[in-house]
């Protein structure tokens, strides 16, 4: 088989024909040409078009490369007269409109990205970082317009960081399929109502049944108006993040009431204190009881934070009700400022926290998706513009489908 034959089967061209095969030291350059008098599509919709208006200057397109030489696509693109969009530039069978790469390495391209860094990505197929970054951007472009859109029942809010912390994103995601639904610039109730407004729309938003999120969000209310059938469940994860921040900061605040010498003997025993006390091996046992006599209010919140931890593991909704309120009295007297602020988000929110116990959901559920983003964080020094990042996040953890090859 010649190998023009070849190409022209692996493109799959029918109104167009590879004319001339030439080999450099750097590519392997194909002609194209049409195909007789077949008849060419319209670019915009892809009507069979009878009359050609003009010929373009030719133009190049980057294919996969065959036994690393790089294939270059030449061809000089006919105008078309569509009946319904007039004078239009015709559809290459190989290629997007405006792309300078075909669809086959595009979509190439875009899969290696979804493992590797753009830099790597571009590094392996010899392209620049930019042009893996357009290649992501119009694969990620297309994939949001020809996602497949299920009925939605629960989902989850959540925030991820970059920057150390100085830029947030609101991320959400689908927790019974376990994928990315949306991302937000910023993490404001004004960011996040484009997720009910513009992702989900009204009727959308109608079969919601749980929001899974922390209650120390500003959009609670943003997710009261727009989904109002929907139970709102504070994220399990979050509650034990903001616990374990309260006994931190009783901690903080008693360290500075403390004098040198106690300081010394009292350094670096703060993971203690987060430990589960059966993980615990002897040494640090007795260190801990030296704490222990040090400090009853350190002691109390430690005692706290383990006392909550029962209410996860109830079953029936009035004993964990029961257990929560007896909880918050006791913290409420315990004289630590960190755990009555602590009691009184919960006491705001106490349908939603007492809702773990029927739907035992979390967004841990998608844990292994918001580590995945912290890596596609660090891999990329190249993001200084969030649109970048966004897309990448898009990319890699919302399953979107690829062009399809004609
Ligand atoms: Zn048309």
């Amino acid at each position: 088989m010649l190998i023009e034959t070849f190409i022209r089967k692996q493109l799959q061209l029918k109104a167009h024909t590879v004319t001339k095969v030439e080999e450099t030291d750097e590519c392997m350059r194909v002609e194209i040409d049409r195909l007789g008098r077949r008849l060419l599509r319209c670019g915009v919709c892809r009507q069979r078009c009878r009359a050609v208006h003009s010929v373009r200057p030719e133009r190049e397109w980057r294919d996969l490369s065959m036994r690393k030489l790089p294939l270059i696509l030449r061809y000089r693109p006919r105008r078309v007269e569509c009946p319904r969009c007039g004078v239009r530039v015709e559809d290459f069978p190989w290629a997007e409109p405006w792309a300078r790469v075909t669809t086959a390495l595009a979509n190439a391209v875009a899969t290696l990205a979804r493992e590797l860094s753009w830099q790597g990505t571009a590094r392996e197929y010899g392209l620049n970082w930019k042009s893996v970054a357009t290649i992501v951007k119009r694969a990620v472009e297309y994939g949001l317009r020809h996602r497949a859109r299920p009925p939605l029942h629960v989902i989850g809010i959540d925030e991820v960081s970059r920057r150390k912390g100085q830029v947030y994103l609101t991320v959400v995601y689908d927790l019974e399929r376990r994928v990315l639904l949306w991302v937000g610039e910023d993490r404001t109730e004004e960011a996040v109502k484009k997720f009910f407004t513009e992702e989900m729309g009204r009727r959308r938003c109608r079969t919601l049944q749980l929001v899974c999120m922390d209650m120390w969000a500003p959009y609670l209310s943003l997710v009261r108006e727009h989904a109002p059938k929907a139970r709102v469940l504070f994220d399990r994860f979050h509650i034990v993040k903001h616990l374990n921040e309260a006994v931190d900061e009783v901690r903080r605040s008693l360290w500075r009431q403390l004098s040198v010498r106690e300081r010394a003997s009292f350094k670096g025993t703060r993971w203690l204190l987060l430990k589960n006390p059966w993980n615990l091996k002897d040494s640090q046992k007795e260190r801990l009881s030296t704490l222990v006599r040090w400090n009853t209010p350190l002691v109390r919140a430690w005692y706290l934070k383990e006392a909550f931890q029962l209410f996860w593991t109830y079953r029936q909704p009035w004993r964990a009700e029961q257990h929560l309120r007896k909880w918050m009295n006791s913290a409420m007297r315990s004289k630590l400022e960190p755990f009555k602020k602590f009691v009184r988000m919960l006491r705001a929110h106490l349908d939603g926290v007492l809702a773990w116990t029927q739907t035992r959901l979390s967004n841990g559920a998608v844990e292994g998706m918001n580590n995945k983003i912290k890596s596609i964080s660090h891999r990329s020094f190249g993001f200084r513009s969030a649109k970048h990042f966004i897309a990448a996040i898009y990319h890699c953890c919302a399953r979107l489908p690829l062009p399809a090859e004609r």
